[in-house]
């Protein structure tokens, strides 16, 4: 007879998420009951103490002089450019494998997003593909730090300055990684990292957050200004800014989270070597494609990823099928390149432009992992998985 554990182990109901932030609000809530508490009695809704002092510890945690925080990760990379300088009549050379928020900053700055093919390897956007597409317009790079894994910044950093191009870095997945030791928007890396506080990633908010942290205090204060309506004073804007705010109710949440992100970030790196090592033999038959770490980074794994073979018996679609009826949820990011997206049409690239980020965006396969996800779990999910590639 099941015991009543086993019972809810294969009770249909149960399902294993790729997110649990139930599970992470059990942990940590009465933390969390105490900061929103503070907000309130104190009526400091917008920016105001609570989200400075966020700002400072975030800068602190990212080895940065400055810390901007704002609306989210969109607006963050919006501001970003905007600090920068970039318009109409600039190119923006970034990965056609990233969320849209990305090329859609790119856009509303009003200057031109230019794709390059990606490394097949770490699926990160190629620094040499990069390169290759500086042209006179050329204004800045973007690379992204996919899944967590961070982009080769140094490189970057070579080929921007020998190109006199501004560096800005797409931090949303890779809170807290490393690459040569240094920190994810330290100082020294990119001109201006930012970040994402969306629910999901690896530190979020209770809502919509973001940031960009700077070693510059010109940018940072810019940044401030336009996040702010361009003011000086309360009636007084010298800059036609907008609204892209952090609220002192996510400051204070993010800063009553923001003690655990390294002990959650060291569960999801145990969780992913655990994958690497359960789903070696499907790796070595090669009826799983795996994401390769570059050497000298640390990923956080914001997402544990791997490929279905295009050219294998079973098709993605079907894998992540098979998963669901058992009660696992997995997702692809991002299904399509971007290059190929119906609202980016107008850029005028078309398919087999970048094989590369193609083919991965058929293949790629998020599994679940996330600090709070058991090793029973896991088990279940390379079990099921095994089971979905059979041909
Ligand atoms: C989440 C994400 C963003 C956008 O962040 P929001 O806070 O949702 O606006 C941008 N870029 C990447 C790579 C992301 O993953």
């Amino acid at each position: 007879m099941q015991t009543l554990l086993e019972a809810q182990h294969t009770a249909p109901s149960r399902r294993i998420v790729q997110v649990d932030l139930k599970a992470e609000y059990a942990a940590i809530g009465t933390g969390i009951d105490a900061a929103i508490r503070d907000v309130i009695a104190a009526i400091a809704f917008i920016r105001g103490p609570f989200a400075s002092r966020f700002e400072a510890s975030w800068a602190a945690y990212c080895g940065a002089s400055h810390a901007v925080g704002c609306a989210n990760g969109t607006a963050a990379l919006e501001l970003a450019l905007a600090a920068l300088g970039i318009g109409p009549g600039d190119e923006v050379i970034t990965t056609p494998l990233t969320f849209i928020a990305t090329v859609e900053a790119i856009i509303r700055a009003g200057a031109r997003p230019v794709f390059a093919e990606i490394d097949p390897a770490t699926l990160n956007l190629s620094v040499e593909a990069a390169t290759a597409a500086v042209t006179t317009e050329t204004a800045a790079l973007l690379p992204v730090d996919l899944y967590g894994q961070p982009a080769r910044m140094a490189a970057f950093r070579h080929a921007a300055d020998s190109h006199r191009l501004a560096l800005l870095e797409d931090a949303a997945q890779a809170h807290g990684a490393t690459d040569s030791g240094h920190r994810t928007g330290a100082d020294g890396t990119a001109d201006i990292t930012t970040f994402s506080f969306y629910p999901g990633k690896n530190l979020g908010a209770y809502g919509d957050a973001g940031a960009l942290v700077t070693a510059r205090a010109d940018l940072a204060d810019k940044a401030r200004r336009l996040s702010d309506h361009g003011r000086t004073g309360k009636y007084v804007h010298d800059l036609v800014g907008g609204n892209q705010r952090l609220d002192g109710l996510q400051g204070a949440i993010l800063s009553a989270k923001l003690p655990y992100l390294d002990v959650w970030n060291t569960a999801r790196r145990r969780l992913a070597v655990r994958y690497d090592e359960l789903l070696a033999p499907l790796f070595e038959q090669g009826t799983l494609g795996r994401v390769s770490q570059a050497p000298d980074v640390v990923s956080v794994y914001h997402l544990y990823v791997v490929r279905i073979p295009v050219s294998g018996p079973v098709n993605r679609d079907t894998v992540m099928a098979t998963l669901q009826a058992g009660g696992i949820e997995s997702q692809a990011h991002y299904p399509i390149a971007l290059h190929l997206q119906p609202a980016l049409r107008y850029l005028g690239y078309r398919e087999g432009d970048f094989p590369q980020a193609e083919q991965a965006a058929a293949e790629v396969l998020s599994l679940p992992l996330h600090p709070f996800l058991s090793d029973a779990d896991q088990d279940l999910v390379v079990a099921a998985l095994n089971v979905a590639l059979l041909p």
